[in-house]
Formats: C-alpha cells, sequence, structure tokens
C-alpha cells in the first residue's frame, strides 16, 4: 500500500512509521492501523526492529499488513 504526501501528491513509500516526500523535503508521520479492525497499534520497539501489535484481539500484525495513515 502506498501514502499520499498531502501536499504535492506524490506516492510516498511508509518506512520506519513515517513517509519522506524528497519533493517537498520532509517527513510526514505516519499512524499504524490494524487492517482488520482499522483501529492504531501499539508499535514495539526492540533492538532496532518494530513490531506492531493490535490489543483489540488480532495480536501482532506483520509489518506488510499494516495500514498507514498520515497523522
Ligand atoms: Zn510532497
Ligand atoms: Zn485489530
Amino acid at each position: 500500500m502506498s501514502i499520499t504526501c498531502p501536499d504535492c501528491h506524490a506516492e510516498l513509500e511508509p518506512q520506519n512509521g513515517v513517509a519522506h516526500c524528497d519533493r517537498c523535503n520532509k517527513d510526514i508521520p505516519l499512524e499504524a492501523r490494524c487492517p482488520e479492525c482499522h483501529k492504531p497499534l501499539q508499535v514495539l520497539k526492540a533492538c532496532g526492529a518494530v513490531d506492531y501489535f493490535c490489543q483489540h484481539g488480532h495480536g501482532l500484525i506483520s509489518k506488510k499488513r499494516v495500514e498507514f495513515v498520515p497523522v
């Protein structure tokens, strides 16, 4: 899935919870959401790795399945 820059509408690749727009030269903070219930996920950071956990019964969500939305 992809993110669109709110300013110039360029397609951005989300990486580690932010999307960087080269055209605007800024970082857009993203919120991770559960693909099942669309509620914000708890972000668990450990040793440089990031895990996403749904507190509404869906458990750990793999990074590929996380929905990122601009905050
Ligand atoms: Zn932009
Ligand atoms: Zn969920």
